[in-house]
């Protein structure tokens, strides 16, 4: 296991690895450490342009190319079309991240069929979709890691309808991936982040002093404690069909 300040290094050499949704939060965080483990980086962003290329500067002063590929996961010819951008640009396709997502938390009853659309086009679709392309093109060897939520092991109150569905199909969709693809020696996992101080979940937001009391630990977690786990499968050979909780004890 690595550990979550990156003595990663070299492992990833050679690699070419795509992080969906990788312009803030999470899989920006993990887009810098797959690249000081060794691996090219490409990341999709809708809205964040500069702070796409803010990523691709990181991975570039890591001594590794980067792309920043504008690529909407709502948009199902968008979500595919990103993993033969990044196999066209950096050579091939080593390493699939499933980060880009969407929260939409509500009762029941405000949540809209917009809503429905929007957050499994996003979470779900986009996934299977990006998951499908890469697997056509991934060589032995291959990694998809998911990023799912705490939400789908344990769901604390009300208002998570709409998210815990589109995480939990990521579960399903993860282990037929693993079965699917492991005569071909591709590994496909899930992480689960507990709550995670990004632009989505603020701690300082008003609800994160009760997410933080929902774990075991008492607090929100890193970008950097998530992307360690996903560097660390990126790199596992053994690993494959599992959910990993990188969550504080939310589940506990
Ligand atoms: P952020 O909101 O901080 O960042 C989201 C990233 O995804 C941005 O780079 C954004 O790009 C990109 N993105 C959003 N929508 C799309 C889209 N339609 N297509 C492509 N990229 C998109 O989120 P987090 O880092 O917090 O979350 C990352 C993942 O972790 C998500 O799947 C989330 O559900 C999951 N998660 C997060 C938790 C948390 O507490 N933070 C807890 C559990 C799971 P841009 O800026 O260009 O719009």
């Amino acid at each position: 296991m690595t550990s979550d300040n990156g003595t990663d290094n070299g492992t990833l050499d050679g690699k070419v690895a795509l992080v969906t949704g990788g312009s803030r939060g999470i899989g920006a965080t993990t887009a810098v450490r797959l690249a000081r483990a060794g691996a090219d980086v490409a990341v999709t962003y809708v809205n964040g342009k500069e702070a796409a290329s803010d990523v691709v500067r990181a991975v570039e002063a890591l001594g590794r190319r980067g792309v920043a590929l504008r690529a909407d996961s709502a948009d199902a010819g968008e979500a595919a079309e990103a993993v033969a951008r990044t196999a066209s640009a950096l050579g091939g396709l080593d390493v699939l991240v499933n980060n880009a997502g969407v929260g939409v938390i509500g009762p029941l009853a405000t949540l809209s069929t917009e809503d429905v659309d929007r957050v499994l086009a996003v979470n779900v679709r986009g996934v299977f979709l990006a998951s499908q392309a890469a697997a056509a093109l991934m060589p032995e060897g291959g990694r998809i890691i998911t990023i799912g939520s705490c939400m789908a092991q344990r769901v604390p109150g009300p208002g998570g309808t709409l998210y815990t569905m589109s995480k939990s199909a990521l579960i399903g969709l993860t282990k037929a991936l693993a079965r699917e693809l492991g005569a071909r020696g591709i590994t496909a996992n899930i992480v689960h982040p507990g709550p995670i101080d990004t632009d989505m979940n603020p701690a300082d937001g008003p609800y994160g002093p009760d997410q933080a009391a929902l774990t075991a630990l008492g607090r929100f977690g890193t970008v950097e404690e998530v992307a360690s786990t996903v560097v660390h499968l990126a790199g596992a050979s053994y690993v494959t069909g599992a959910e990993f909780s990188v969550d504080g004890g939310h589940a506990a």
